[in-house]
């Protein structure tokens, strides 16, 4: 697999090459059955065995209690946006929402039409590079559940601890599910595409404790109730076959390396040598302020906007690839998610050393 670049795309994004390699036999004839991963009933024994492992290894590896169920859903985590107040907000009643980013506007713009929305924190002023301090906002008594995007893919920033507060936590984990170790026991739900740190887009992960299936109003449409999908094991209807057949492969990879925690400690060591590159002089500036750093995206800018396309074009013809930032914050950005090798990231580096040097 040499010929394979870094790609540092934020989503989808790159995956663990075992996984890959295994899915390419895998697509062809799956175990000497003479068919395919996405030709075989999601009824038959073999894939009811996939879906049912895939969950297993997902619990094991995050530590997700009994009391939580697992769903894998459609409609992207763009659908959760609006599945999660629809499910778990009454009218009438009141939600708080902190907004951090795109992702989480989206999701208030979503929880406004079904009740009250309370935004206690916005870092919009200062487009999104900071996150709130505990002292920054306070969660209004009767709020049915604090929701927050845990990493914000676009701006580079995620919460490095979760806040300590008696109402449930909600959050969207998208872009760093899996990349570290969580208290899931604080949190009523949590949600994420697949498509950065688990597999392919097509599915969206949901775990969600049981005690709130039942919360849903009866004018909820069947697909969009959680407890549909929790009774029926996420079979109720045809589920995303092939994407919960690679997030099983994915997770393989995950538990090889070590499990969560070793995937955190090399994910802590990747963002630590770009950022201290980053430090290193005043050529490149963090989008992010320090203390609320993403170890999964690395926003940054280079001195003019004529450097920044330079930057992601050479890089690219050295194989980095997906080095642009989002067109919102602009510059460049690196994610460096789960799969992303160490190896790959000591090559950015020396890039950006060299550009500098070359690029005054
Ligand atoms: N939340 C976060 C944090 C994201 O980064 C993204 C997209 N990359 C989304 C939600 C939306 O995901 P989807 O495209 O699966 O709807």
């Amino acid at each position: 697999m040499t010929d394979r670049a870094f790609n540092f795309n934020a989503g989808p994004g790159t995956l663990p090459v075992p996984a890959l390699q295994q899915a390419a036999r895998d697509i062809l004839d799956y175990q000497g059955l003479g068919l395919g991963i996405m030709e075989m009933s999601h009824r038959s024994k073999e894939f009811m065995a996939i879906a049912e492992q895939t969950e297993s290894l997902f619990r094991e590896l995050l530590g997700i209690p009994n009391n939580y169920r697992i769903l894998f859903l459609q409609g992207g985590a763009s659908s959760q946006f609006f599945m999660v107040p629809m499910n778990l907000l009454a009218p009438g009643t009141t939600a708080c929402y902190l907004n951090t980013g795109t992702w989480s506007a989206k999701a208030i713009k979503e929880a406004r039409r079904f009740g009250t929305v309370d935004v206690p924190f916005s870092g919009e002023a200062d487009n999104f590079r900071r996150l709130p301090e505990p002292t920054d906002y306070t969660v209004a008594h009767g709020c049915q559940y604090l929701y927050l995007v845990s990493n914000n893919t676009i701006f580079g920033t995620q919460f490095s601890s979760f806040p300590e507060t008696d109402v449930m936590l909600v959050a969207d984990m998208s872009s760093d599910i899996l990349s570290r170790r969580i208290p899931v026991e604080r949190f009523g739900l949590i949600f994420a595409g697949a498509q950065k740190n688990l597999g392919p887009a097509g599915v969206t992960i949901v775990i969600v404790r049981d005690d709130l299936l039942d919360r849903v109003a009866d004018s909820v449409p069947t697909m969009l109730r959680y407890k549909t999908h929790a009774d029926k094991q996420s079979m109720y209807n045809t589920p995303p076959c092939f994407a919960v057949y690679l997030v099983g492969e994915v997770l393989k990879w995950v538990k090889a390396q070590g499990g969560v925690e070793a995937i955190e400690q090399r994910n802590e060591e990747k963002a630590r040598l770009i950022y201290e590159m980053i430090d290193s002089g005043d050529y490149y500036r963090g989008h992010a302020e320090p203390s609320s750093r993403s170890r999964m995206n690395v926003a940054f800018n280079l001195p003019t906007a004529e450097l920044e396309a330079k930057f992601v074009a050479a890089a690219a013809k050295q194989k980095m690839i997906g080095l642009k930032g989002h067109r919102s914050v602009g510059g460049c950005r690196a994610s460096i998610y789960n799969a992303f090798p160490v190896e790959g990231v000591r090559h950015l580096v020396a890039f950006m050393q060299r550009f500098e040097r070359e690029n005054p």
